[in-house]
């Protein structure tokens, strides 16, 4: 078995994770460890929750504390993250992965003021962790230097290119010295991650584990369709009947997210929204209250909710349907964490089939319709799947029902009466798909 000695972490790291209760590396950590201790660049495809931080944080605390500093300490590892809240928690893995070894990191993200960042930049560290627009700026106003960075880690390339930071990278990276060991980790692997990669790393070792194990073997994932117009009772109801500790919402729009926080409130449930308008102070605010309980709803559009690692969150729902089904993956990557179950609920209304089809073709497997559910619409079933299906038939599901109990609510509950599109055609057998998870070995990867 491969243990944290054998991937010849130093005594320091392996106590501190012993600390933590990691008794063995993840599959990240078992191939990027070895390779990146050795001094290799590095092109990591993990998605969070695969426990890609402590697989980047490890080799370079390992190789910082092997070289001390006299004086000010000038800054020897930047780790660049698109959000604040992914920023802030690679902060809090190094400060966890440490342990006893005398590395000093710090964390700067726009939306707050800069003067104490200042002060503690003006002290020397040795891990800057930033997002690329204030690093930028307090580059520009002479408050940061990269010319001893010997470790640049792109953490979450893809959403740093999808946030247009693309520019920004380009800036950072000619003010970095040649000489550095380059890390990029990134989800997914796109073309221009590729070109990106290309670019910036030299002879890179790639590493990819499949995000799609955790997601296929340990999330139950459901799909219920209803009216746009029902969403909301739909979630009402499933939040007062699903045994739910503590629960993400994803909405599209930060708009969406605020309305629905409001109606989930007069509805008795406390619930917090977090998107990029929100002040860092409601953010941290509202991210605390879902930690400690008192926030049991937190409602969150796709870019808040990067990064987010917060233990025990039971369910996951999909208020609204990802337009980009990698986010599908992300979004459920919420729950199930750290090899607990987990719960992904999905609502598709009738302008959401295509979405659907695409989450589908991506994570290879269909989600399981559960529709025997009071707000259950036919009509928003996509045509395809609707043929394979009578209404009101039902949840078919993996065995048990994975925690679903009851149904009824409404009369009739299960569907309309006489539901599917009347007169519409009824193929059979074919792409009756959809009904069942189970087998799809082969389709679980995902390009
Ligand atoms: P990450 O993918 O870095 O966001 O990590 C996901 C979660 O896995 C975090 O809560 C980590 O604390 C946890 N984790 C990381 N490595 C291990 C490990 N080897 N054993 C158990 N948990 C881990």
């Amino acid at each position: 078995m491969t243990t944290f000695a054998s991937l010849d972490l130093i005594e320091p790291l392996q106590r501190a994770l012993k600390g933590l209760g990691y008794d063995k590396p993840t599959p990240i950590q078992e191939r990027a460890i070895p390779p990146l201790l050795d001094g290799r660049d590095v092109l990591g495809v993990a998605q969070t929750g695969t426990g890609k931080t402590a697989a980047f944080s490890l080799p370079v605390l390992q190789h910082l504390s092997s070289e001390k500093f006299r004086g000010k300490r000038p800054i020897r590892a930047l780790v660049l993250a698109p959000t604040r809240e992914l920023a802030a928690q690679v902060g809090e893995s190094f400060a966890t992965y440490s342990g006893t070894l005398d590395i000093k990191h710090y964390v700067i993200f726009g939306g707050v003021n800069q003067n104490p960042q200042v002060r503690t930049l003006q002290r020397g560290v040795d891990v800057l962790v930033a997002t690329p627009g204030r690093l930028l700026d307090l580059i520009g106003q002479g408050h940061i230097t990269l010319q001893h960075v010997e470790f640049l880690v792109l953490d979450e390339a893809d959403r740093m290119l999808d946030m247009g930071f693309i520019h920004d990278l380009r800036k950072i990276l000619k003010l970095l010295p040649d000489d550095r060991q380059n890390l990029l980790f990134s989800a997914t692997m796109p073309k221009t991650i590729a070109r990106l990669a290309e670019d910036f790393l030299t002879d890179p070792v790639q590493v990819e584990v499949a995000p799609q194990s955790t997601t296929v073997e340990r999330i139950e994932q459901q799909v219920m369709f209803t009216e746009k117009n029902n969403k909301r009772r739909l979630l009402a109801h499933l939040l007062g009947e699903l045994d739910v500790d503590r629960t993400i919402v994803f909405t599209r729009t930060k708009h969406g997210a605020n309305r629905l926080v409001k109606s989930l409130d007069s509805d008795g449930f406390t619930a917090a929204a977090i998107h990029g308008n929100k002040s860092q102070n409601a953010r941290t605010k509202a991210l605390e209250g879902f930690k400690n309980g008192t926030i049991k709803v937190l409602v969150a559009t796709d870019v808040a909710s990067r990064g987010i690692d917060i233990e025990g969150v039971s369910h996951v729902f999909n208020y609204d349907l990802p337009n980009e089904s990698e986010s599908y993956v992300h979004r459920i990557g919420r729950t199930g964490r750290a090899g607990r179950d987990g719960m992904a609920i999905s609502f598709c209304d009738d302008s959401e089939g295509g979405y659907l089809r695409d989450i589908e073709r991506l994570i290879g497997l269909p989600l399981t319709p559960v529709m025997d559910q009071p707000y259950h619409w036919h009509d928003a079933i996509p045509d395809q799947r609707a043929s394979g299906m009578k209404p009101g038939s039902g949840h078919a599901g993996r065995g048990g029902g994975g925690g679903r109990r009851g149904g009824g609510g409404r009369p009739g509950g299960g569907g309309r009466p006489g539901g599917g599109r009347p007169g519409g055609p009824r193929r059979s057998g074919g792409g009756g798909g959809g009904q069942r998870r189970g087998g799809g070995g082969g389709g679980q990867r995902r390009r």
